[in-house]
């Protein structure tokens, strides 16, 4: 086994053992960077030099008995989350020159480890989209079929985890956007609470739904990641307090007793969705016999207001976007277009800056938002936002988890959907309502296609349940 093909587990053990250094765990991953970048696009920026350093820095902290979990370990991060002096673009132009001075919290606390941070990865521009085709810096393509997209919007964080290019990645989920790549490129990826991981020096895209988390090779590797980065932040007000289990060890305890214990709800209506592929509704199905076998509850359960998740999603999302983006100006943040008037400086810089589909989010925005719109739209949206949160604590007073496919079809062709805005909408339809009611969700890897193809299947649980919802992850990834 090459060095880069190591999970975070084994990587920390041969750091700890002296087995190897962080110096040749680090060249192995900038190496399998250079050798595969070029035809998967997986990263924007690589910090090679800074990267060196960072190793060189970690091997010291580990001879002199200062390792921690994360010591050493070379990680990337998705384009739109700050890295101090490492160009962070969100995949726009308008940021193409933007060196943030100061490192988002998660990646600050990786960074107090010693973890060592290879570079950026490509993602549609600032989280908008579902296949990466989205980014201003070219699509990223799927490791496992380079003619199928990677899956968006962190396409680049997930290809680059399932190709070995990093140990781990650091990625953002605000309709789907870890867990749609995670289960596109075979790789497992958390979209944690709302509130469990803070934002700050996030590129925000929908403050009311954003989040951050881990995309990796294993569920326990997932769970050393959240023990890390997980809790409060003075500095992010929607960051909660309670205190962060110990998730590495909270996972080895679903014994087969609990097991026994255990009541999987089966949504109805995630399997009754326009364009559902029989293959991954076999594999979600063998997924959910295996814990029969073992004992647990199964249970079909229904969660009514799912059909309306994507419509609320994508007045919510945009109205929230067309704010958010504003900043981007040319005069506060951003590359600035030379014009006459300052009128004409903010029009050419956001024409030049933003790709097409961020331009459809701001109008889309702009008009949900404004007078006389308001109420038919945003407050609208925002009241069904509430029946979908009680769908899922009506449904959770009954069953522990829910389990479901996390897309309804494996990675599709690469231009196949980058048309059609909605076609590439609906793809969210399994990803979506998990993040409108802001409760945690996770995409593990569950088998493949005939062709070859991932196949990832979600657990998703009420709030601050991660450990339960990695769990029963972690469970599934011993077939
Ligand atoms: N497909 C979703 C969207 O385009 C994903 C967004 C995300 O999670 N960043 O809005």
């Amino acid at each position: 086994m090459e060095l880069n093909e190591l999970t975070i587990t084994q990587a920390a053990e041969g750091l700890r053992k002296k087995k190897f250094s962080s110096v040749e765990l680090t060249k192995a991953c900038l190496a399998r960077i250079n050798e595969r970048n070029k035809d998967i696009n997986a990263f924007i920026t690589v910090a090679d030099e800074s990267a060196m350093e960072e190793a060189k820095k970690a091997d010291e902290m580990i001879a002199k008995g200062e390792g921690r979990m994360l010591t050493g370990i070379p990680f990337a991060v998705k384009d739109a989350i700050c890295t101090a002096d490492v160009r962070s673009t969100g995949a726009a132009k308008i940021l193409d020159n933007y060196l943030p001075p100061y490192d988002a919290t998660v990646i600050k606390k990786i960074r107090e480890q010693g973890g060592v941070l290879l570079g950026k990865n490509n993602c549609d521009t600032f989280g908008h989209g579902a296949s990466n085709e989205n980014s201003m810096y070219g699509p990223v393509k799927n490791p496992h079929d380079l003619t199928k997209v990677a899956g968006g919007s962190s396409g680049g964080s997930a290809a680059a985890v399932a190709d070995n290019m990093c140990i781990y990645a650091i990625a953002e989920d605000t309709g789907g956007s870890i867990r749609y790549p995670a289960s596109f490129c075979g790789v497992v990826g958390l979209r944690p609470s709302y509130g469990r991981n803070s934002r700050y020096g996030v590129m925000p895209m929908a403050s009311s739904l954003d989040t951050v988390g881990p995309i990796t090779k294993t569920v326990a590797d997932t769970a050393l990641v959240m023990e890390v980065v997980a809790g409060r932040d003075e500095r992010d007000a929607t960051t909660v307090s309670d205190n962060i289990p110990k998730y590495s060890e909270e996972i080895t305890k679903l014994g087969n007793k609990e097991i026994q214990k255990l009541r999987i709800g089966v949504p109805r209506e995630y399997f009754d969705v326009a364009g559902m592929n029989s293959e991954v509704r076999a594999i979600t199905e063998e997924a959910i016999k295996r814990f029969k076998s073992l004992g647990g509850k199964i249970e079909e359960v229904s969660l009514p207001h799912t059909k309306y998740a994507i419509a609320a999603y994508y007045i919510i999302v945009p109205s929230e976007d067309s704010s958010n983006l504003a900043r981007l100006d040319g005069i506060r943040y951003g590359v600035r277009a030379e014009a006459g008037s300052l009128y004409d400086v903010y029009a050419r810089s956001r024409a030049w800056g933003f790709p097409e589909e961020v331009k459809r989010r701001i109008l889309i925005g702009t008009y949900a938002l404004s007078a006389g719109y308001y109420d038919a739209y945003y407050k609208k949206a925002a009241r069904v936002r509430t029946l979908i949160k009680q769908d899922f604590d009506q449904v959770f007073d009954k069953v522990d988890v829910l389990i479901s496919p996390t897309s309804p079809f494996p990675p599709f062709g690469m231009g196949e959907k980058a048309a059609d805005p909605l076609a590439m909408y609906l793809t969210d339809v399994l990803v979506g309502p998990a993040a409108v009611a802001g409760i945690p969700a996770l995409s593990v890897p569950a088998g493949k296609t005939a062709a070859g193809l991932p196949v990832g299947v979600q657990i998703m649980g009420p709030r601050l349940s991660e450990a339960l919802v990695m769990s029963v992850g972690h469970q599934l990834s011993f077939y």
